[in-house]
């Protein structure tokens, strides 16, 4: 009862600092990860460009909204999207929003502390979900039905605050009013209307596309429009163009190059939507519009969108030879294999006994892997090359948007018994076992580590994925022991060449 009284003390203060001091960001700085990023005048890509922020130029983080910084740099204020930047913290991470996580896995431990060596205080089913108030080392602070603690980040899935808000009141004092001659030009087949700025709002209506509307109001990504019969309602406007926005387009055009041969171009901007086209390799395309996280591109005539994270730019990215043969025995010529190196940025992973932290370790290896792939043929997409944050949905999207013949997810494992030790490779779907197995087994003949098999496992990353995905857990971080040999550079050396091996023969069979 005392431990209980104490940590709700602990927390209640942790609470204060987090909520109530200003300074919460002050230790946090942002960098472009190319050569330049926008700093627009709110949260969103509907918002105007008010300046550049110039590669190698920090800004101080001032607070934060679903993916948007809000930076200062020198005098100038503005907002950059998370996603083009790389954040650097002092501090624990911290995200003062209030997301909301669904466990991924039965039996989910809630724990008093943010460590697995933390005591187990309760359980979450796969499924539930629980808000979460802070994030700290890949773990997450939740509350469920009146109880709070720790579960780790390996086993949720977060789901945007901007998706689960409840639908906001206007505040008039933080509304700005918006030049009434604003048009909205809907440039999707249909779209939704709905009463409030919410995906979770009642849905009043529809607009259809080329179809403009008088904008009555902005909020966050969400636009108001004036309706027929004196109606309104509100869209969500990374689905459509304003007026005012037509001219700042035209002359810093962005010019995108496809790098796989079988790049999707898809009718919307998510992966769920059908495929339009696939694009070969070394295709160029000027970018129409840029939503969130995907561009919108003209494929013979029609609007398409491409995501991204899997064309080059021509500012920061590598753009591999266009040529595509058939695998040839022996080599992996014609194979293009996505390489998904575990956590990154402010999800560090698991933390070894040793202090060894997960994030760092997969990016080594993935390296490694990377190299010998590449030597033999291969073409190798990584979902990240350096430690920075890239969420579990867009990893997993990887593979289909470049037409990739096959995904490895890169971790190291940990457990509360600091005994068990040993590799695993997991699988999902039935289609992804027999190149789990095919690695499995190649590994166990590189190394002499103690062998978990090839078992079923729910992770995100292979669950939404498709065939030929397999999620490797290369030892555990918690037992010393298999800690220090786990980073030796001969380990590295032998588990890279087994998973290698195994590839080669996977695809040469
Ligand atoms: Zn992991």
């Amino acid at each position: 009862m005392k431990q209980w009284t104490a940590l709700f003390l602990v927390m209640g203060a942790l609470f204060t600092i987090l909520f109530f001091t200003s300074d919460t960001f002050a230790d946090e700085t942002v960098t472009p990860t190319g050569e330049y990023v926008n700093l627009r005048d709110g949260p969103g890509l509907t918002y105007s460009v008010v300046g550049t922020l110039d590669a190698k130029k920090e800004a101080t983080v001032l607070s934060t909204e679903g993916e948007w910084y809000e930076v200062k740099v020198g005098q100038q204020k503005g907002w950059v999207a998370s996603w083009l930047v790389t954040a650097k913290s002092s501090e624990a991470d911290v995200d003062a929003k209030a997301d909301v996580i669904v466990a991924t896995t039965d039996g989910l431990n809630v724990r008093s502390g943010p460590s697995i060596q933390s005591t187990v205080i309760g359980k979450m089913n796969a499924g539930v979900e629980a808000k979460r108030t802070l994030e700290r080392d890949g773990w997450s602070y939740v509350t469920i039905d009146g109880m709070d603690g720790w579960v780790s980040n390996d086993y949720v899935q977060v789901i945007a605050a901007n998706e689960t808000d409840e639908p906001k009141q206007p505040d008039e004092e933080e509304t700005t009013p918006l030049p009434t001659d604003d048009t909205f030009f809907v440039e999707v087949d249909q779209l939704n209307v709905r009463a409030e700025a919410s995906l979770s709002s009642e849905k009043v209506g529809t607009v259809k596309r080329d179809e403009s509307y008088l904008v009555l109001d902005r909020q966050d990504n969400w636009v108001q429009l004036a309706l027929p019969n004196e109606s309104k309602g509100w869209v969500y406007a990374f689905y459509g163009s304003f007026a005012s926005d037509a001219p700042k387009q035209a002359d810093d055009a962005l010019v995108i190059t496809t790098v796989a041969d079988g790049t999707n171009v898809r009718t919307e901007p998510t992966t769920d939507a059908p495929i339009a086209k696939r694009l070969s390799a070394g295709e160029q395309f000027t970018v129409q519009r840029e939503i969130d996280d995907w561009y919108a591109i003209s494929v013979g005539g029609e609007t398409a969108y491409v995501a991204s994270w899997v064309v080059a730019k021509p500012s920061n990215d590598h753009v591999p030879s266009a040529d595509k043969k058939a695998s040839i025995p022996g080599t992996l010529n014609g194979i293009s294999i996505v390489i998904d190196p575990g956590h990154g940025g402010r999800d560090r992973g698991t933390t070894g006994a040793r202090g060894t932290k997960e994030k760092d370790l997969t990016l080594r290896t993935s390296h490694m892997l990377a190299d010998k792939l590449r030597a033999a043929g291969a073409s190798v997409h990584m979902t990240r090359e350096s430690d920075v944050y890239v969420p579990l949905r867009t990893r997993a999207a990887v593979k289909d948007e470049l037409g990739a013949d096959a995904f490895i997810s890169i971790h190291y494992d940990a457990n509360t018994d600091s005994s068990i030790h040993g590799i695993t490779s997991y699988y999902y779907h039935d289609n992804q076992q027999a190149l789990t197995q095919t690695l499995n087994d190649s590994m166990m003949e590189a190394v002499s580590n103690n062998n978990r098999g090839a078992q079923f496992g729910d992770f995100l990353v292979i669950r939404e994925n498709s065939a030929d995905s397999v999620l490797l857990e290369l030892g555990f971080l918690t037992n010393v022991a298999e800690e220090q040999l786990l980073t030796t550079t001969a380990f590295q050396e032998d588990i890279t060449r087994g998973i290698y091996n195994g590839l080669l023969r996977y695809f040469n069979d």
